[in-house]
């Protein structure tokens, strides 16, 4: 598989059926990973209805990734609708792209893992409006679709780090040596994230709330 793009449903918090068949997973309010209904090789060599449809003209070698979320949504003026996009969901989504970025060997590049409004700018393969997702939990205006994608990838390589290893005893190590990954969590690396991207409101993001 050649990338992942990232997407919104447009729809509530929890996956509809269609949502399933768009999307190789679909992320539900709670953080929770649905599969949807094509396994990701659906879409190696995508075959007229028998593979997720999710991003015009895009399709093959994508794997495609939604949080269901933002129904009712507009970009303008901005309104994030009944079912905004959650923290867990953005966690989930991080963790999700890491796994799939581990497993099919896709580098985290603005080229490979990206949003669906980011297919446009980047790919240079038009699509009809799309600006999921430029938008996250924090931000009180939808951002450059870019600027957002960059900050998400920013998130996931972040996640994609190798664990550092122990300082090794000469002796035999204890038992109990174990290797622990640093502390915090995801959760505590987007709020630091968002708060750090908050204080340079003005600058990367024009739509941050402090
Ligand atoms: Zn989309």
């Amino acid at each position: 598989m050649k990338r992942i793009i990232l997407h919104w449903t447009a729809g509530g918090h929890t996956p509809s059926h269609l949502d399933l068949e768009h999307y190789h997973f679909v992320i539900d309010g709670a953080g929770k990973v649905c599969n949807g209904k094509w396994p990701v090789e659906a879409n190696r060599k995508p075959v007229k209805g028998q593979y997720a449809a999710h991003t015009l003209n895009c399709n093959t070698g994508s794997i495609g990734v939604a949080v269901a979320a933002m129904a009712g949504a507009q970009e303008r003026p901005f309104d994030a609708g009944r079912s905004p996009i959650t923290p867990e969901q953005v966690e989930a989504l991080v963790r999700l792209c890491r796994d799939l970025a581990r497993q099919y060997g896709i580098p985290v590049t603005r080229e490979t893992i990206l949003s669906h409004a980011e297919v446009q700018p980047t790919l240079k393969i038009k699509q009809r409006g799309k600006w999921d997702i430029t938008w996250l939990p924090g931000m009180a205006l939808p951002g450059d679709p870019v600027k957002t994608g960059d900050y998400l990838r920013g998130l996931i390589a972040a996640d994609t780090r190798p664990v550092p290893e122990p300082a090794r005893p000469a002796a035999p190590a204890p038992a109990d040596d174990v290797v622990v990954k640093p502390s915090g969590g995801l959760v505590a690396l987007i709020a630091a994230a968002i708060a750090a991207l908050g204080a340079l409101a003005g600058g990367l993001f024009d739509g941050w709330l402090k």
